[in-house]
């Protein structure tokens, strides 16, 4: 455990070290232990983010506040009660379907939620997320849910070992979010601009990122 702590401990803060002060780090958990998390908070990290809603609820209902919990990954609409009921932010909104779902959700339980869209920055086919050239349309669709907060986006990118190659879907991405925020939508809020993973977090904050998610950089490989 100790060891754990002071691993995570000193990468954390060689992170830390190379991000600008108004980006946020969110540690992304999956596959990772309940120990190993407790330390990467120990360690300062405030964010959190889960793929999986199976793997995240042990963790939260342990954890709990200590942290503020961001679901990361492809949200199914039967496991969306549980993101209200347990997550502080949702990244991966991509549809008017689960958004309606989401909103409604959070109006039985009394709460707002903010909210991310996540970009298909690849118009990948089989890729989750909302295509550039529908997120106006959605978007103006979700000005009129009162229970959903649209705060920014969000977009993974097509995955490459190399990460100049990102480059292009974050500027695709950071286009898109200057585009919709100059449209000034009541009740739509461009602030947060969620891109780059482990090894294009760089790259992407020089696109314009103010949140990354990092996994394998902070914890080690996933085996
Ligand atoms: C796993 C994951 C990350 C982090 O990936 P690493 O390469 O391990 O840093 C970021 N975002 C999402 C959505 C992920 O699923």
């Amino acid at each position: 455990m100790q060891e754990t702590i002071d691993r995570i401990t000193e990468t954390v803060k060689n992170i830390c070290a190379t991000l600008p002060e108004n980006v946020t780090l969110v540690a992304a958990a999956k596959t990772r232990t309940l120990e190993e998390v407790q330390a990467v908070i120990q360690a300062g990290i405030t964010h959190i983010g889960y793929n999986y809603i199976q793997e995240a609820l042990p963790i939260i209902q342990t954890v709990g506040n200590s942290a503020i919990w961001h679901m990361i990954g492809h949200l199914q609409r039967n496991k969306a009660k549980y993101v209200v009921e347990f997550f502080n932010m949702c990244q991966t909104v991509d549809s008017w379907r689960l958004a309606k779902y989401l909103d409604d959700r959070c109006r039985m339980m009394n709460r707002t939620m903010p909210v991310l869209i996540e970009i298909n920055s690849g118009k990948e086919s089989n890729k989750t997320g909302v295509l550039p050239n529908d997120v106006d349309d959605l978007i103006k669709n979700m000005s009129e849910l009162k229970n959903l907060q649209v705060q920014g986006m969000m977009t993974m990118g097509p995955r490459f070992g190399e990460p100049e190659k990102s480059r292009p879907y974050f500027k695709l991405t950071r286009e898109v979010f200057e585009r919709i925020k100059s449209k000034n939508i009541p009740n739509i809020e461009m602030k947060y601009l969620s891109m780059g993973m482990s090894n294009s977090y760089q790259v992407a904050i020089e696109e314009g990122a103010n949140i990354v998610r990092i996994g394998t950089r902070l914890f080690g490989e996933r085996s």
